[in-house]
């Protein structure tokens, strides 16, 4: 079609589309007649719409302006040109342009990326709300914490009268999803300029905050990419393997934890700015999917109103963008608002109001022919006009929709925003009203707890999230609630009866303790993350979205008492502004020793101290009158200054001992770690390389190319960690790689054209060959030759098909469906140095295993558990207690067959005995360090459906191969920075990686 053709098309449309029935009283949305056009601009925002109704009579058209820039400025040409993609700097360039140019646009800095790159929000609104934002933002911090105003509504009806709302967007968190900052940088130019009554007035009522590139590291890497692919357009192009510096895809799972800068940034500026909506930007779906909606089930600890404010807006959007004769616009759809650790979610859990979209990006600025599936183009009720199942579809395209849903957004918004900022209100009220109202009234998180450091941690991401954090001043009693038996109401009701009823218990926590008050704005987010989840295996929802689970008191491994006792609020106690766990070292001498709860702070404590001598114990011990727990650290050689510097700083507690306690010990040393990842993705082991920083345990890093070319791994390493692959990757994928028999290398280095591309992470002239029989040979030899290698989850199940250790073996499960969440471990042996500091009773984070079962003949499958059926006796005379007889002869007692755990090694049978070349050596068998819970005590917090597959089966098991070990975890020890409580599983690992075998205890074949 040319560009003339188009143009009448277009108009044409803006005829019908000026008519439709907007709500009385309403503002149309229709360009000011006397305000001149930018004619060139326009025209090629016509030129770049593939189809006229990808459009609408709000971006069809460029307003002019005499003195602010439009974005072709910096770009050179429009927002959403073909083969235009801008650097993070080069929005921020124009966005500077435009407070230069207008008093309605202020630029702020609200934080730096890991690698070092600025992150910003620029506010647009009128020039008298922009000069007055100081004012306007106490009005709102007054609605957002009423306890201010006494909870007071005819004062906070005063305040919503006064004030100004923020609405928050934030584009490109996910890199490949490339078209938000061009429409970012229109959309602001349009509120600063425009003078069409419908836009003048969002100007006037509302404050739009915008940040442009929430990932901008990824996003330098994704322009370099798509830069790469322009200089050499008939190649394919590398895929974007980094985004950030840790994650990918996973930045927009980090809400929880808030571990990334990103996130911190974001919701820091959420807080501090006191925003109503923070509105993300995605693009994975045709055409416009306003995924906040959604579907069931929603996450259970959000404000009744908030699912409301949700389905107001989300409606709205539809409607308007119906009546634009815009297809594909839809609000309801299969995403579940359970897990909050989306992005947006920052305001769901802070009273606010999360948003999401999801429009249609090519992952690049080219203009293509995209074909859709069909469940993509279906008419459904929700859906009633359909996106088409095949168009030419353009960056422009995008743009329009991601800007026309924005700007109805914010209308609606603003024409509502009395009811809004009255919500924002109400929902800050009652979630200080909880403890009255659905509960608790507190968290404790009790002063005596063994982990403090752990708890400290804990702590310190409850403040990231702005929750207030009281100390007790004295000590105090609780009342502890009921706990209500599983069976009640259920049909069993005679033997409820005639059980006693339970007496309500309390509970006295020291001076001291931590409490977490719920009468507080925030209380909401401290509520999600510290109670438990539970998804119903009956849920009609059969996909969730994400993890289902994520008690953090569980996963951190830190005692969390939810208290319903309302006298909880009455005990006198501090707010604290900084929580640091206590360190340091007590008492005069030359030996010195801390307990060991496994805490990770021991680990980086042995890499600071390079030249300290420290032994583990192998038995618990009493010295100074404590005491000390398998595993503590004896330490001598040591200067105390140093000792007592390290430990203040990273929160352990030293004693002294006088004389040295008697125990056996052996030395833990600061092994020498290479970490592999593999070029198919870096983004499940991101989080354990962000785990290691943090720690400040030192690694190197490498991929799976790289290790292969190193012919002597021993003598460089002591332990290799090749942590989770991500999509259950297995050996065809991790060995061979991507096919290198068709196609073009496709480097991952820093040139002229790709300047970004590494930063500081890992490079290779090309991502596809993977880590190749050679590299295979070699980790094996090292493994063989004494080396630790450490797998968890898809990588132990690589390991265990490459035939790595015997004598185990790793299954998926058939209906198990354990979808990201919390499960009980057991402790199965307590003298393994890799189990040192944990209890009998654990938790963990697991995903669907996979499932380890136990052989002690090699090369044989393990057994599973194949339920009751197995104890069925055969069919024949008697009952099932009474056994059948042979009849004409006298009956003969089978012999007993031996019987083992789940988690133990299968005895061996005399028939494997007879010329038992395969029967596995005791000492040569695998271990088992913990196993998953009995199937009635698996699920802590989460989905559990089909346990009884999984549950007893080992979760960590040590398998000497040769000299060395491999060790292999099904659950996923370190995973989004929520998992504290079990890292120091894989830290034990690393430090003992040379008496692995203490404490083992074998038994005669
Ligand atoms: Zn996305």
């Amino acid at each position: 079609m040319t560009s003339m053709k188009r143009l009448a098309f277009a108009f044409a449309f803006l005829c019908v589309a000026t008519a439709p029935a907007w709500p009385d009283g309403e503002t149309a949305p229709a360009r000011d007649p006397k305000q001149p056009v930018d004619a060139a601009y326009t025209e090629k925002i016509h030129k770049y719409t593939t189809q006229p109704f990808f459009t609408s009579p709000l971006v069809d058209y460029l307003p002019a302006s005499k003195n602010v820039p439009t974005p072709q400025a910096v770009l050179g040409d429009v927002s959403g040109a073909p083969g235009i993609l801008p650097y993070a700097e080069d929005v921020y360039k124009y966005m500077r342009l435009l407070e230069k140019a207008t008093p309605r646009v202020k630029v702020f800095s609200i934080g730096k990326t890991e690698e070092g790159r600025e992150m910003i929000a620029v506010a647009v609104s009128s020039e008298e709300n922009i000069k007055s934002v100081e004012e306007n933002r106490a009005r709102l911090a007054k609605l957002a914490d009423p306890r201010t105003i006494k909870l007071d509504d005819a004062e906070a009806d005063k305040l919503v009268a006064q004030a100004v709302p923020i609405y928050y967007i934030t584009g490109t968190i996910h890199s490949p999803e490339t078209g938000a900052p061009t429409a970012l940088m229109e959309l602001a130019y349009r509120l600063a300029v425009d003078d069409s009554p419908y836009i003048k007035e969002i100007r006037d009522g509302t404050i739009t905050l915008i940040t442009p590139v929430v990932e901008v590291d990824g996003r330098d890497r994704m322009v370099d990419i798509y830069k790469w692919h322009l200089a050499h357009p008939k190649q394919f192009f590398p895929w974007l393997v980094y985004w950030g510096k840790y994650v990918a895809h996973d930045n927009n799972r980090d809400a929880m934890g808030v571990t990334l800068k990103l996130t911190e940034n974001v919701l820091n500026t959420y807080v501090n700015w006191k925003a109503q909506v923070l509105h993300d930007l995605h693009e994975s779906v045709p055409y416009l999917y306003d995924n906040t909606i959604g579907d069931e089930p929603y996450n259970a600890w959000i404000d009744p109103i908030l699912a409301d404010e949700w389905q107001i807006i989300g409606w709205n959007n539809v409607s308007a963008m119906t009546k634009f004769g815009m297809p594909g616009v839809f609000t309801h759809g299969d995403f579940d608002t359970w897990s909050p650790g989306y992005l947006m979610f920052i305001a769901a859990m802070h009273n606010g109001i999360s948003r999401l979209y999801e429009t249609f990006g090519n992952g690049g600025a080219d203009t293509e022919v995209r074909t859709l599936q069909p469940e993509e183009y279906a008419r459904t009720w929700y859906r009633q006009n359909p996106p088409l199942p095949k168009v030419l579809w353009s960056q422009r395209d995008n743009n329009n929709y991601e800007e026309t849903a924005l700007l109805t957004s914010l209308h609606f918004f603003n024409e509502n925003k009395r009811m809004f900022l009255k919500n924002f209100y109400l929902k800050a009220k009652r979630s200080i009203s909880k403890p009255s109202e659905e509960g608790p009234a507190a968290y404790v998180l009790s002063a005596d707890d063994p982990r403090p450091g752990l708890q400290a941690e804990l702590l310190q991401v409850l403040q990231k999230q702005a929750v207030e954090i009281s100390r007790a001043k004295s000590a105090f009693t609780v009342t502890l609630p009921v706990k209500k038996s599983k069976d009640s109401g259920k049909g069993r009701r005679d033997k409820d009866e005639k059980a006693e009823p339970a007496a309500p218990t309390t509970r006295e926590f020291p001076a001291g303790s931590y409490v977490v008050r719920m009468d507080q704005p925030y209380s909401r987010i401290a509520d999600a993350l510290l109670d438990h989840q539970y998804w119903s295996p009956d849920d009609p929802q059969k996909t969730p979205y994400d993890d289902t689970g994520w008690t953090f008191g569980e996963l951190f491994h830190v005692q969390v008492t939810r208290v319903t006792d309302t006298k909880v609020l009455d005990v006198p106690m501090d707010r604290v502004t900084e929580v640091r766990a206590p360190g340091g070292v007590k008492g005069d001498g030359t030996v010195f020793a801390i307990n060991n709860n496994g805490e990770p702070a021991l680990a980086t404590l042995r890499y600071k101290l390079k030249d300290a001598g420290i032994e583990a114990a192998e038995e618990p011990f009493e010295g100074g009158g404590k005491k000390f727990n398998r595993g503590s650290f004896v330490i001598r050689n040591v200067n105390r200054a140093d000792l007592d510097r390290t430990a203040t700083e990273l929160g352990v507690q030293v004693a002294s001992l006088s004389p040295a306690p008697s125990v056996k010990t052996h030395p833990v040393r600061a092994a020498r770690i290479a970490f592999i990842h593999t070029w198919l993705s870096t983004q499940t082991e991101g989080w354990w390389r962000q785990a290691l920083d943090k720690l400040a345990i030192p690694y190197d890093y490498m991929s799976t190319q790289a290790i292969a070319k190193i012919p002597d791994l021993n003598a460089k390493y002591d332990v290799i960690l090749f942590p989770p692959v991500g999509f259950n990757a297995g050996v065809n994928p991790v060995v061979n790689g991507v096919p290198t028999n068709w196609g073009n290398p496709l480097p991952w280095k820093n040139t002229p054209e790709t300047p970004n591309l590494v930063g500081k992470n890992d490079s290779t002239d090309d991502l596809r060959p993977g880590l190749g029989w050679e590299g295979v040979a070699r980790l094996q030899e090292f493994v063989q030759k004494g080396g630790v290698l450490v797998t968890a989850t898809d990588t132990s199940s690589l390991a265990l098909a490459l035939g790595f250790a015997d004598g185990i073996s790793a299954q998926n499960g058939n209906k198990m469906k354990i979808v990201g969440s919390v499960v009980g471990t057991r402790l199965v042996d307590e003298a393994s140095p890799i189990a040192y500091g944990y209890d009998e009773k654990g938790a963990a984070y697991c995903d669907n295993g996979p499932i380890f079962s136990l052989s002690s003949i090699a090369g044989q499958r393990g057994r599973r558990r194949l339920g009751p059926e197995m104890r069925a006796r055969p069919t024949g005379r008697g009952s099932l207690d009474d056994p059948d007889f042979d009849v004409g002869r006298v009956g003969v007692e089978a012999p007993e067959e031996p019987k083992s755990e789940i988690w133990e090694l299968p005895p061996v049978m005399d028939e494997q005995k007879r010329n038992g070349f395969r029967v596995i050596p005791p000492t040569d068998r695998p271990r088992v360090i913990f196993r998953y819970a009995d199937n009635k005590d698996l699920l802590i917090s989460g989905l559990v459906e089909g346990g009884d597959e999984i549950a007893q089966h080992p979760a960590v098991v040590d398998a000497p191969a040769g000299k060395g070990h491999v060790v292999l975890f099904s659950i996923n020890p370190v995973y989004r920075g929520e998992t504290w409580g079990t890292y120091s599983m894989v830290l034990n690992t690393i430090l003992n990686f040379d008496n692995l075998h203490a404490g083992r205890k074998d038994t005669a074949p």
